[in-house]
């Protein structure tokens, strides 16, 4: 996950944002790939984001990488397996058979089989914060935060234990985020929904607030969105775009054709009037054009 990079989808976002047309980002991805390919542009990310680990007990938050040293030094052998799996190529492949015969078995409930690695032994370092300082628990009492000697949290801890910054299935989304969620819906004058099924409560709440608004709603995606009929059905079907848009293109070849739209129509709004009457729609960009001016 480290190795990849953002894709020219979310670079189009940053052109837009940069055009004046996309003034806020909501993703349910963890991969921080918007905020890295658009700082400008503000990022929500509603399920968190992989690029940290953060305290179950205090919240604060510690880099990804210097968490994942620690889990490597503190589990020799699961280090060991994980450079043999990504070295044989058996992290590429979702085939089971193709998995064993490159050297991972998993069991019945879908883990990986680590030999002479059981879960069970796996060790991981403490929360620094609550280790220097064990915090108040809940109930009034003091948080207990022991290491053994190689700095791996003890069994007999009751605080400081570290997390990816993600939501969890399980986890609800905290009430900051909710609350900042609305807030970027509630400014937008538009919404442009991107490469989402919008299948979690979480993202299709904010898409439904929108349209509750009264706001223009575009959608592109491959594939079926929940509850889209209630996004559309109460258009004009005359209407040309502005008031609705759905689609199945990939966000990846729609952004960047819409941002190279938007910059001929900026460079002609420059020229003579006769220029803009005489434009005419050719592809979805266009129509997608008209949504956001
Ligand atoms: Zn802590």
């Amino acid at each position: 996950m480290s190795m990849a990079n953002p894709n020219s989808g979310h670079y189009a976002l940053r052109d837009l944002g940069k055009l004046g047309m996309v003034k806020n980002v909501i993703t349910q991805n963890v991969d921080s790939f918007h905020p890295r390919a658009h700082p400008e542009i503000p990022t929500l990310e509603l399920h968190g984001y992989l690029r940290s680990a953060v305290c179950i007990t205090c919240r604060n938050e510690h880099p990804r990488d210097v968490f994942q040293t620690e889990l490597a030094r503190l589990n020799p052998a699961w280090k060991e397996f994980l450079k043999e799996a990504i070295s044989s190529g058996a992290l590429e492949t979702e085939d089971p058979d193709e998995k064993r015969t490159r050297g991972i078995k998993m069991n019945a409930d879908g883990d990986v089989e680590v030999p002479g690695a059981p879960y069970t032994t796996f060790r991981y370092p403490a929360c620094p914060t609550c280790l220097a300082r064990p915090p108040p628990l809940a109930d009034g009492t003091k948080g207990v935060v022991e290491v053994d000697r190689d700095g791996a949290l003890e069994p007999t801890s009751t605080a400081g234990i570290l997390k990816p910054a993600v939501v969890l299935f399980g986890d609800s989304i905290s009430a900051e985020v909710k609350h900042a969620a609305d807030e970027a819906i509630d400014s937008a004058g538009r919404l442009l929904v991107l490469g989402t099924s919008l299948a979690t409560y979480s993202a299709w709440r904010l898409a439904k607030r929108a349209k509750d608004r009264g706001m223009p709603i575009a959608v592109i995606n491959m594939g079926g969105v929940r509850g889209e009929e209630a996004f559309f059905t109460d258009l004009d079907p005359k209407q040309a775009g502005g008031r609705g848009v759905r689609t199945e293109i990939s966000t990846e070849s729609l952004l960047p054709a819409l941002v190279h739209e938007m910059r001929k129509s900026e460079a002609r709004s420059h020229q003579d009037a006769p220029h803009v009457a005489s434009f005419e729609r050719t592809n979805p960009a266009e129509v997608f054009r008209d949504f956001l001016s």
